[in-house]
């Protein structure tokens, strides 16, 4: 297959055409050899987009999300390539299960899937999971996501054990003994009689695992970290040279626990929406370096899951197909970021941190590649969406950054123009 893209803005730097052949970033050659011949006219060019916090649900809970419909989201939003977390039915916790999902996936050929192994063995806290056999069948990282590695004492052994292996530890913060409510602590949950979560029952968590990362000098990651202190440690610790990198979701960037007050399950999510100071907080810790990567933490639901009441609903939204978009609108566009910060968040961090060896945009690279339109405004359309989960808050938003097209080891995975 060879495919020439015509007038591409590429990272806002200059405008040329890209050549691909066989899967990879090539030479220039005739447009009469050319399969295909797009005129992307003048968009902006990037390389494929990395997520690595995604739930693709299966195997187990394909009436939530499967690797197609979950890829072909991944794609839409500009992806290439997704990490799925091992919170299916059953976990991923052993090499078969890795390898059942990376063979799916690229029997369908939508998006790059890395999954993360479970750290322990059906999330439950107490064995490791076959951490060296998953290693070999294909994951990138270990966590219990959706749950916190509940004990020190158990993070410990996870930590020293994926160090032996060189495989990244990525926790869910949430200490379990302060965090029964819905929605954060504070005084819009007192005004609408919902029970709250306080922030520090994530900060608990993000200073035991710095505490421990320090004491071990071992690295850690902590996951869709969201609130000031959180930032204000991770901060800290960095400066002191403690090998600690984190991630957030757009959602703690554009929203507050303030969009709770309709009691509608779009807002709920864990980490919990927090106040204004916290938003701030997170977009300062993205322009200063604290934060490393923009991740979704893709969790779709059925709607029988979340258009229900409030306490009772299920934590989590869709992000795949609205990230880059509310990344680019709210950060990029109103100047508090570069468009190459952006990249690093979204593409060049979680390939470093994963070494997935992503990003590049050199002849001889595989030609994975995403195409944005930044000049004109659009509306976010919930009915649009590839995702099966429709749980997002975002309906109707007016955003720049609508995916053109995504091609992905030289082969079209998603396309909006012709
Ligand atoms: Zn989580």
């Amino acid at each position: 297959m060879k495919l020439i893209l015509k007038n591409c803005n590429v990272l806002n730097k200059e405008t040329k055409d890209i050549y691909i052949s066989d899967g990879k970033f090539s030479k220039e050659f005739p447009e009469s050899e050319a399969d295909r011949v797009i005129d992307v006219k003048g968009n902006l060019a990037t390389p494929g987009l990395i997520d690595m916090h995604v739930h693709l649900r299966e195997p187990g809970q394909e009436y939530k999300e499967d690797i197609e419909s979950g890829t072909k989201a991944a794609a839409r939003g500009g992806f290439t390539g997704v990490c799925c977390m091992p919170n299916t039915t059953p976990v991923v916790d052993n090499a078969a299960i890795v390898r059942s999902i990376i063979k799916r996936a690229n029997e369908l050929g939508y998006c790059r899937v890395y999954p993360i192994g479970s750290a322990s063995k059906g999330l439950q806290g107490e064995e490791l999971s076959e951490i060296g056999l998953m290693k070999e069948a294909g994951i990138v990282a270990v966590s219990d996501d959706g749950k916190p590695i509940s004990t020190a004492g158990f993070m410990r052994k996870v930590l020293e054990y994926c160090a032996d292996f060189d495989v990244p530890v990525l926790n869910h913060c949430e200490d379990k003994s302060l965090s029964g409510g819905a929605m954060n602590e504070g005084p819009v949950s007192t005004s609408i009689g919902i029970r709250g979560i306080p922030s520090a029952s994530e900060d608990v968590m993000i200073a035991r695992d710095i505490i421990l990362a320090e004491y071990l000098n071992l690295p850690v990651h902590l996951c869709h970290v969201s609130t000031k202190g959180g930032m204000r440690m991770i901060m800290d610790a960095k400066a002191r040279g403690v090998k600690v990198t984190c991630e957030t979701c757009p959602h703690y960037f554009t929203l507050t626990d303030k969009e709770c007050v309709n009691y509608s399950a779009d807002y709920k999510m864990h980490p919990p929406l927090g106040t204004q100071e916290d938003v701030d907080a997170v977009i300062e810790a993205i322009e200063d370096g604290t934060v490393d990567m923009i991740v979704t933490d893709h969790a779709p639901h059925h709607q029988d899951e979340k258009v229900i009441e409030f306490s009772l609903a299920l934590n989590g939204i869709v992000g795949l197909e609205s990230s880059f978009a509310l990344s680019y609108t709210y950060l990029v566009k109103t100047g508090r970021i570069t468009l190459d910060r952006l990249m690093d968040l979204m593409c060049h961090n979680p390939s470093k941190l994963l070494k997935l060896g992503r990003g590049g945009m050199e002849i001889g690279d595989d030609a994975d590649i995403a195409v944005f339109d930044i000049d004109n405004e659009f509306v976010f359309d919930k009915n649009k969406m590839l995702t099966k989960g429709r749980n997002t808050p975002f309906d109707g938003f007016k955003l720049y950054g609508e995916t053109m097209l995504t091609v992905m080891g030289g082969n079209i995975t998603y396309e909006k123009l012709c």
